[in-house]
């Protein structure tokens, strides 16, 4: 491979840029996981993260991916053969659905579009139709990477209680813990999914389940096959600082940092800043004369902007000249929105210069492209940033 000078642009949505002082945190000895000194660190890591997903529960840490966390969550509270509840918001929600049934779970998807979020009153309609109480789950993606699109939580929490049913409640939020506003414990979520390479900016290998009481209770009824998995030896081991296997002691000292740079920046302060690079995203997607994917300006996404070719397909020669070009990667389509759309990563670490820097990557691929569009896509989104200077909106909040 030859040297490319300069530093390499990763905007797809996930695996985010890893900061220099994560990246710090971690180059460090590995050291016994049953001693002193990482039983503090743990039991620091534990409690704070706590505060990310704004609950007082307990949180489990597994080394593995999202897609293990999805797997845990559905196996520690269901049995075989129960009903499961999803949204077909995009690609991770189809994905959820499939692991489900390899697992020998029964799914009921209501389907959706791909443009917009998970629709509060359709899972509300479903559900109060489910006199018999068959539906044991709901599971929604809140952030789907693969569009864009943000379902309303809050609002389907509320569906779920106007229905009065009981089924459980879970959430992934993989591409939106510490990017978009998220409350675990005030939205009544039982399992909140998470992993570490979005918006906790570390590498892969950390994924997450964030518990209520309900669905620590619901294990006991549980009887899907668990080992790696099962909460309860994690539940009981974690308050000490131990873990029933080796964890990602690594991985952990960057959670540790991680976890300390989002306390000084202030979680809501870094929700503020994506919301406004989400903006000044969408203001040249506009300026271009191209359409970003998400319908519903209400679930525009802060982590992600998808957006439409307005040719209805060559976004994958679009990106391959900008990595080829700038040194610069862009989301791919996933499965149906294949080649029709690129998606624009703007979370994690991530600051007006990125923005700034990023669109320009665009705007001069979309010419060398020859992809049909108008220019000052960028002095656009510069407007909405200088509307609102960093400087100043940090003295605001
Ligand atoms: N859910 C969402 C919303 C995602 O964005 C992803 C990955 O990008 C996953 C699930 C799968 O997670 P992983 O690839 O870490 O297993």
């Amino acid at each position: 491979m030859t040297y490319r000078a300069g530093r390499h642009f990763l905007q797809i949505p996930g695996p985010t840029n890893v900061p220099d002082r994560v990246l710090r945190a971690m180059d460090m000895p590995t050291i016994d996981h049953r001693g002193p000194d990482f039983q503090a660190m743990a039991k620091r890591v534990l409690t704070g993260i706590r505060r990310v997903f704004k609950t007082t529960n307990p949180v489990v840490i597994y080394p593995g991916s999202g897609t293990g966390a999805w797997e845990a969550a559905l196996v520690n509270t269901l049995s075989p053969g129960d009903l499961v509840l999803m949204y077909e918001s995009g690609h991770f929600a189809s994905l959820w659905k499939k692991l489900a049934e390899r697992l020998g779970l029964r799914t009921e998807f209501i389907a959706g579009d791909w443009r917009h979020g998970a629709d509060a009153a359709a899972i509300g309609e479903r559900l109060k139709a489910d006199a018999a109480h068959e539906i044991k789950a709901v599971c929604v993606v809140h952030n789907e990477t693969s569009t864009g699109c943000v379902s309303p939580i809050s609002d389907i929490r509320k569906a779920i209680d106007a229905a009065g049913h009981p089924a459980l409640f879970l959430v992934d939020t993989i591409s939106s813990l510490a990017s978009i506003d998220y409350r675990h414990d005030e939205w009544g979520v039982d399992v909140t999914v998470a992993g570490s390479q979005k918006g906790l900016m570390l590498p892969p290998g950390l994924s997450f389940n964030a518990l209520s009481d309900k669905a620590i209770a619901a294990q006991a009824g549980a009887k899907m096959p668990r080992s790696y998995w099962a909460w309860d030896e994690m539940l009981a081991m974690n308050p000490n600082g131990f873990f029933p296997s080796t964890p990602a002691t690594n991985l952990l000292y960057g959670l540790d940092a991680a976890l300390e740079m989002l306390d000084e920046e202030g979680l809501e302060n870094v929700f503020a800043r994506h919301q406004r690079h989400a903006a000044a995203t969408r203001a040249a997607v506009e300026a271009w004369g191209l359409e970003v994917l998400c319908a519903d300006p209400a679930q525009h996404s802060g982590a992600l902007t998808a957006v439409l070719m307005p040719d209805g397909k060559g976004a994958d020669a679009l990106r391959k000249t900008i990595l080829e070009n700038f040194d610069m990667s862009l989301g791919a389509g996933l499965s149906k929105l294949a080649d029709r759309i690129f998606r624009i990563g703007h979370l994690g670490d991530y600051n007006d210069l990125t923005l700034v820097g990023t669109l320009g990557g665009v705007e001069m691929g979309l010419k060398l492209a020859g992809v049909k569009h108008r220019s000052g896509g960028v002095d656009a989104a510069m407007a909405i940033l200088a509307a609102a200077a960093p400087a100043e909106a940090r003295q605001a909040a």
